[in-house]
């Protein structure tokens, strides 16, 4: 038997590596083609966009530890301290903590992580008994590294303390709309902040954070824009095409535009916990369990990990 870990997201990865580095048996299965979840790179006309997390922060120690790996084996680099802020008053800089992104897309860092594990892709889970089967199969525990409501539909009503946990949460959607321009029409900008806009939450400078310099912008929606375009996302494009164009000054209009909806973008509260594990062995990690924030996930699915080996070992 293994633990078996539900949701090749960073927070199931992470959970998973804590068991792997510990010597406990662990599965990984992830209903998505590749792993990553919402660290999430797609290949549109053969260039790589992130169209999830838009870059991590590396607060905590461990996690900028892994940061540090990863910068070193040429994973990632370092990008900014600064982002703009558009707000109807006007624009001005804000600095916060170093935001890193990936040369070769977020979800290179999640294929880092499930290197050498027993992760099988393409297999969505659909239902969790007691007695600890997964999908029939048996388990010594189970974790459930995805947001709320994803965990809800597979778990047995039996598991009710951790029905219970998870039953509240509240998450909103966001498109991710990624807009190729024909040049680089802007300067001074890796990234903004859009405050008060009915359409435009975020919009971030994916040629720059990359570094190949393409002229491609990624633009998040509110979600109550989002909500508006349930049944046809693709039909938000020309809207979200407008507002970057308006709140940038930009003359020029893209050349091809892609929408992708996240259902569950990001909860609407902060866990107070890190993570879930009850007495019938059902763990549950995710950014949920803390700020939503890649690596708040890495941190709840590393405190999992470790929690679940203490137990079994
Ligand atoms: C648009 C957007 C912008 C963001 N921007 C930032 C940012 O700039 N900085 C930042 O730090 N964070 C950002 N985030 C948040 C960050 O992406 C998340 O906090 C983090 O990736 C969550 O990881 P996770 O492992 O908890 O969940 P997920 O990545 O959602 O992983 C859950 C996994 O479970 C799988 N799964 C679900 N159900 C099943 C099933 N039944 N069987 C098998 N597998 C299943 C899913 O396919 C998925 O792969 C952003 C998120 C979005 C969507």
């Amino acid at each position: 038997m293994a633990v078996v870990v539900v949701g090749a997201g960073i927070a199931g990865l992470a959970c998973a590596r804590a068991l792997t580095e510990a010597g406990v048996a662990v599965r990984v299965l992830e209903r998505g083609r590749v792993c990553g979840g919402r660290l999430a790179t797609k290949r549109y006309d053969g260039r790589r966009t992130d169209i999830g997390a838009a870059y991590f922060t590396a607060q905590d120690d461990g996690f900028a530890a892994l940061a540090g790996r990863w910068r070193d084996v040429g994973l990632v680099r370092e990008w900014t301290d600064t982002l703009s802020v558009l707000d109807p008053e006007g624009a001005h800089k804000t600095t916060g903590p170093m935001r890193w992104a990936a040369p070769g897309g977020l979800r290179s860092l999640a294929e880092d992580l499930a290197s050498g594990m027993d992760v099988t892709t393409g297999h969505g889970v659909e239902w969790i008994e007691p007695g600890l089967k997964v999908d029939g199969v048996d388990a010594d525990a189970v974790v459930l590294a995805m947001p709320g409501p994803q965990a809800l539909r597979i778990l047995h009503p039996d598991f009710t303390g951790a029905r219970l946990a998870v039953e509240n949460q509240v998450w909103l959607p966001s498109l991710a709309v990624t807009l190729v321009f024909p040049t680089r029409d802007w300067s001074d900008f890796h990234g903004a902040f859009v405050n008060d806009h009915p359409v435009l939450q975020t919009v971030f400078d994916d040629g720059e954070r990359r570094g190949d310099g393409a002229p491609v912008l990624v633009a998040y929606t509110t979600a109550e824009f989002a909500e508006q375009y349930v049944a046809d996302p693709s039909a938000a494009a020309d809207e979200v095409e407008a507002a970057v164009r308006t709140v940038l000054s930009l003359t020029d209009h893209v050349i091809t535009s892609h929408v992708h909806r996240w259902t569950y973008a990001r909860p609407s509260q902060a866990g107070r916990s890190s993570y879930y594990l009850d007495e019938q062995g059902i763990g549950i990690a995710g950014d949920a369990w803390g700020s939503p924030r890649v690596e708040t996930a890495w941190v709840s699915g590393t405190a999992l990990g470790q929690a679940l080996v203490a137990r079994l070992s």
